[in-house]
């Protein structure tokens, strides 16, 4: 295992300060000159893993304005917390050394509408590779909607905050990130590693903190 260059705090800080620019429409867009390659040219060492939603409008080094050699990531629909994203996020931690791992959800999540649609009486058809990763989405869908719906366990697109299933989602995620990874909890239990949990706001470029695990300070967002 590698030790981390900086703390969970500092690799934090950098990523809020690229969001600030980003949110301000004052982007740098560091690291991506040929310089920044050269010194590239044979290794890497991101402080900061990301696992976010394959959503186009999520584009993460964009919402950091960071460049090469600065996140490791990782997307799928939804950020969804399965084998792959786990080996990928174990070999940023392990290998790469990375001291702060951003789960960024997003409002307005494709993926999240898919799965509450999978859980309403008349589900549209999905692949079936499709409605396996919207089954890790589900258990939110269904916690959300019972929590002010007890008539009937069938969900109604109309009448559930689909944000809020997001961020229960989110929750969810970071829950099976450490569930399933003794690498990535035991990093986070040694202080090397913090887990911050985020909400995208699409019109406003904000990247919201949510939930923060390990040796952090958040500011955490109103929601
Ligand atoms: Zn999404």
């Amino acid at each position: 295992m590698t030790t981390t260059r900086v703390t969970p705090q500092e690799a934090w800080a950098a990523l809020v300060d690229g969001n600030e620019r980003f949110m301000n429409g004052a982007l740098r867009h560091p690291q991506q000159d040929a310089a920044r390659r050269s010194e590239l040219s044979s290794s890497q060492a991101p402080n900061a893993a990301f696992l976010g939603c394959s959503d186009s409008r999520v584009a993460a080094e964009i919402l950091f304005d960071c460049g090469l050699g600065d996140l490791f990531v990782a997307r799928n629909i939804g950020q969804i917390a399965n084998d792959n994203i786990i080996a990928t996020m174990e070999f940023a931690v392990a290998e790469l050394g990375v001291a702060v791992l951003v789960v960024l959800a997003h409002c307005s999540c494709g993926a999240v509408a898919a799965a509450i649609d999978q859980s309403s009486q008349s589900p549209q058809e999905v692949t079936p590779a499709i409605r396996t990763e919207l089954e890790q989405i589900q258990p939110a869908v269904q916690q959300e909607w019972l929590s002010e719906h007890r008539d009937t366990p069938y969900v109604d697109a109309t009448m559930i905050d689909a944000d809020a299933v997001g961020r229960r989602h989110l929750a969810t995620t970071i829950n099976a990130l450490m569930r399933n990874s003794r690498v990535i909890s035991d990093a986070v239990a040694h202080g090397s590693l913090a887990i911050v949990g985020c909400q995208y706001q699409l019109e406003e470029g904000r990247v919201a903190p949510i939930v923060g695990v390990g040796k952090i300070g958040i500011d955490i967002a109103r929601s």
